[in-house]
């Protein structure tokens, strides 16, 4: 274990931000890339022996805490992984729906806890590799000497009880959070109420007190997107399952029953709905039809095929079981029914594919209530403004720090510049021969801007639209018009982009990164030597705006309306702003990095942008 060594800043507000804390204040904490926020929290609940909640968007970001853990504290560290992560028993699982409450039901494995070690320092994947691995051993282990055996049906069952020595991963973690100095989990575990209720009460009782913990938000910045696909989602592959299941599994002719018909009918009618909206890339408003919300007043109906449904699966073999889709449709339209503060609306799932209905809201202070008087902090490199977290997340007490205004330079000096000439803006992309032009004018400044960097150098466009183009309806993408002869030098953001790859190609020549706003690379990409940067620029090819869909425009009215006030730029602009921010942030690494930002767009020639950018 190396020593730690505070940092200026770190040294200087560490009382200021315990003090706050144990006054039950909120921080905002903003303090560049790089500048060690994670190692400053570690050390604050090494300091004050304070229990600590971190949460963090994905489970990827778990591994920076460990990193820094074992560097430098070796403080009892737990992750907070699904069942889909930690349990040990694939056999009960027919699709990989997270949420399935049936999973666990009947398993003997439910009340198998085990002490965890949580002082031996593991990555999290060696921790979910390890107990894994373990509890399938001791499964093995336990049915080979009878102490388990299995029904008819494949369930596991308890033979020897005072010899079983097989547990269930999911349930000890969440049994041995409370032994954790740091017990890691993503956002949604505490920020939704159902799952909050979930893992933090059993019974109606407290099992683990939230006021005992500092409460960490990392990449804070990520909150409201995440917030806003909290709402429950519905396709027309499960409303055709759905119907699939009630004609199969209850035929008419021996359910002959008002429900029965009923059910039928609302599918049916659901169904009608759905194909009466167009395809399309945006959020769009979304209407029932008078006919379907008179009938969908009542769902018992499907309650109770569904209930039935349950009983059906927990009757069969495990190998015969399958998802409950009545239940998607059922739980889906509860929710909408009594949807406050949302709305609902149609749009093309993630594959490019399948339509879908989603319920979308609007007001994220909601899911923030609970942290009414608990001490918590709001990190990131980029953090939306005082004006957001104190009006549009409605959090009081607010002590707002921005490191880089105190500490001068505590993350490299970026020199932010407009570059006029160029746009992304919607109403070019119409006219192939304006856009096409526009690109080759875009890759010309790439290129030349390469040819002079000192270091590498990183993109960022709008969208994976403008960077590939569209192949089917042959619209170029910026990529079209790369050189041949840069090619060996130029990479393109994928999934399956690797970070030690791409630092390891910057490590022995410069190179340029395409990569797009929101994807994996600009929330995460480090390429470093000698604690250094190797990105000298970065060039902003576009104003990243969120797309104006029916959701946004509803979001702002909606709360516009709340706020009694005109909330354009902390609803809309912000957000562009915070990518800009969050880009320009991969190419400061320390205090001697300089870099240039280079805003490629005319709409940067505008008061906001001059305001918020070239003051930096
Ligand atoms: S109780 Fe544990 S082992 Fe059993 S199904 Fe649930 S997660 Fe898996």
């Amino acid at each position: 274990m190396d020593k730690f060594i505070p940092r200026e800043w770190q040294d200087s507000l560490i009382t200021t931000v315990s003090k706050n804390l144990e006054e039950k204040n909120t921080i905002a904490l903003e303090a560049p890339t790089g500048s060690g926020k994670t190692s400053f929290i570690l050390y604050l609940s090494f300091l004050t022996d304070k229990k600590i909640i971190y949460l963090t968007r994905t489970h990827n970001e778990f591994t920076r805490i460990y990193e820094d853990n074992k560097k430098y504290f070796n403080l009892p560290i737990i992750y907070l992984f699904g069942k889909s992560n930690l349990c040990p028993l694939k056999e009960r699982w027919y699709d990989t729906d997270e949420n399935q409450k049936n999973v666990c039901k009947g398993c003997v494995l439910k009340d198998k806890i085990v002490d965890m070690d949580l002082l031996k320092m593991r990555s999290p994947e060696e921790f979910i590799n390890d107990v894994i691995d373990d509890s399938i051993e001791k499964i093995r282990d336990d049915l080979n000497k009878n102490n388990m055996g299995r029904d008819q049906k494949g369930n596991l069952t308890t033979l020897r009880k005072d010899k079983m020595r097989a547990y269930c991963p999911y349930y000890s973690v969440r049994e041995n959070m409370k032994d954790a100095k740091i017990i890691m989990m993503t956002y949604n575990y505490l920020l939704n109420p159902s799952i909050r209720y979930n893992v933090f009460y059993n019974n109606d009782e407290e099992k683990i007190d939230l006021n005992d913990y500092y409460i960490i938000f990392d990449e804070a910045h990520n909150l409201d997107s995440v917030i806003e696909n909290f709402g429950r989602s519905l396709t027309n592959k499960s409303i055709l399952k759905s119907i699939d299941l009630l004609v199969d599994e209850f035929p008419l002719n021996k359910y002959k029953c008002h429900e029965r018909v009923e059910a039928n009918l609302i599918l049916e009618e659901l169904l009608n709905n759905f194909s009466s909206t167009r395809e399309t890339d945006n959020l769009k408003n979304f209407k029932f039809s008078n006919d379907f919300l008179f009938r969908m007043k009542d769902l018992e109906s499907l309650k109770k095929f569904s209930d039935e449904f349950d009983k059906m699966n927990d009757e069969r073999p495990l190998k015969d079981r399958s998802k409950n889709y009545i239940e998607t449709v059922y739980n889906f339209l509860y929710d909408y029914q009594r949807m406050e503060n949302g709305g609902l609306y149609s749009s093309i799932n993630f594959n490019g594919k399948e339509l879908r209905l989603r319920i979308m809201y609007y007001d994220t202070s909601e899911y923030f209530s609970f942290l009414k008087n608990r001490p918590a902090v709001f990190m990131s490199g980029t953090l939306p403004s005082e004006d957001h977290i104190s009006k549009v997340w409605n959090m009081d007490n607010v002590f707002y720090i921005r490191v880089n205004d105190i500490f001068k330079n505590t993350g490299g000096i970026k020199k932010y510049r407009i570059v006029n000439g160029y746009t992304t803006l919607g109403k070019y992309r119409n006219n192939i021969e304006e856009w096409s032009e526009m690109l080759k004018k875009y890759m010309d400044f790439i290129v030349n801007t390469y040819n002079e960097s000192e270091k590498s150098v990183i993109v960022a466009v709008p969208s994976y639209k403008i960077m590939f183009g569209d192949n089917e309806k042959k619209i170029p993408g910026i990529g079209t018009y790369l050189p041949d002869d840069m090619r060996k030098n130029v990479f393109f953001e994928n999934k399956r982009i690797s970070f030690n790859y791409l630092e390891k190609t910057a490590l022995a020549s410069r190179i340029i990164i395409f990569s797009v706003h929101g994807g994996k690379l600009l929330e995460g990409i480090q390429l470093i030597k000698d604690s250094k940067s190797l990105i000298s620029d970065v060039i902003i090819a576009g104003l990243p705006l969120i797309p104006l869909d029916d959701y946004r425009k509803n979001k702002i009215n909606y709360l516009e309306k709340a706020l009694g006030r005109n909330s354009y730029n902390i609803l809309y602009y912000e957000y562009a702003l915070i990518k800009i921010k969050q880009a320009a942030g991969r190419s400061t690494r320390s205090p001697e990095d300089r870099a240039n930002i280079w805003l490629c767009d005319d709409r940067f020639d505008s008061y906001y942008w001059k305001k918020n950018l070239l003051n930096e």
